[in-house]
């Protein structure tokens, strides 16, 4: 007798006990071909800047790019993107607001009656918007969704991962992180999940020296390599810290940053078999 997947109390071998698809089905006005989550262990490290630039570049490259900010308490996609104002919806269906370049954009900022409003909802309420942002959105065809997961491995990434249809991860991490044991941590989580892990962004990596053009490694040595080697996964982009960078993200540009970062990255994911 097989135990449907909850073991208490069962008397019966259980190994043939196979893990529940929990995947919410796309709805028929979606036609999402890759999904990719974009992981880090903790807030603040640039996980919004490498969900932005990886969308722009998949975007300029002719591909439909689509943002699904699952950063619900700390979202910060619309900003890059300079993108204000509320969702237009139907009873069944949210339309995503679009970018300059034509990237759908779905976020928690986009239902709130002010933007700068805080959510202080529980776990299971945002783990709800984020399934909704995925049954009940209307994204049309698109060729890569990027979904900016909520930082770190609790209650609420593991439920994005568990409902929603991730093809492939990309770790981010700064070389001040606990690198070693954080980014294990989202590694595991999802190798637990039989999610693939496509590889590793290091940023804020170095700055350079706008006279000598040296790189500096403000944060002590990259240690990106080490850590990409223990996992057995590539480093797929080291970003230095450029206030330039920062400047177009607070202006709402991200999307003129450019490729010049995140190009092997981008190539890594196009080679992701669905
Ligand atoms: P997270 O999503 O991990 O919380 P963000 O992407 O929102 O982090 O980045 C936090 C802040 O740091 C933002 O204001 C962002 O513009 C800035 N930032 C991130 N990476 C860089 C960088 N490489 N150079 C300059 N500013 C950066």
């Amino acid at each position: 007798m097989a135990c449907n997947g909850n073991c208490s109390g069962c008397s019966s071998d259980c190994a043939d006990r196979k893990a529940e698809d929990m995947t919410i089905p796309a709805n028929s006005l979606s036609n999402v071909k890759k999904v990719i989550g974009i992981v880090s262990g903790k807030g603040g490290v640039g996980k919004s800047l490498v969900t932005s630039l990886l969308a722009s570049a998949m975007q300029a490259k002719g591909n439909k790019s689509a943002i699904l900010d699952a950063d619900i308490t700390g979202p910060s996609i619309p900003k890059s993107f300079g993108v204000t104002g509320r969702v237009e919806g139907t009873e069944e269906y949210l339309f995503p607001k679009e970018s300059k370049t034509g990237i759908k954009l779905m976020s928690v900022n986009f239902l709130l009656e002010q933007e700068d409003a805080p959510v202080v909802w529980r776990g299971p309420v945002i783990s709800g918007v984020i399934q909704q942002f995925w049954k009940d959105v209307a994204w049309g065809d698109v060729d890569y969704m990027f979904v900016d997961m909520p930082p770190g491995t609790g209650d609420v990434p593991l439920t994005v991962f568990q409902n929603l249809p991730v093809d492939g991860i990309v770790i981010v991490t700064t070389p001040q992180d606990l690198v070693t044991m954080i980014v294990k941590k989202a590694y595991n989580m999802a190798k637990l999940m039989n999610i693939p892990i496509i590889g590793i962004v290091e940023n804020m990596s170095y700055a350079i020296c706008p006279d000598c053009g040296k790189h500096i490694n403000i944060f002590g040595e990259s240690k990106a390599d080490e850590v990409a080697a223990a996992l057995g996964v590539p480093v797929l982009a080291k970003i230095p810290i450029d206030p330039k960078t920062a400047e177009l993200v607070d202006k709402g540009s991200v999307e003129l940053v450019g490729d010049k970062y995140v190009s092997d990255a981008v190539a890594a994911i196009e080679r992701i078999e669905k």
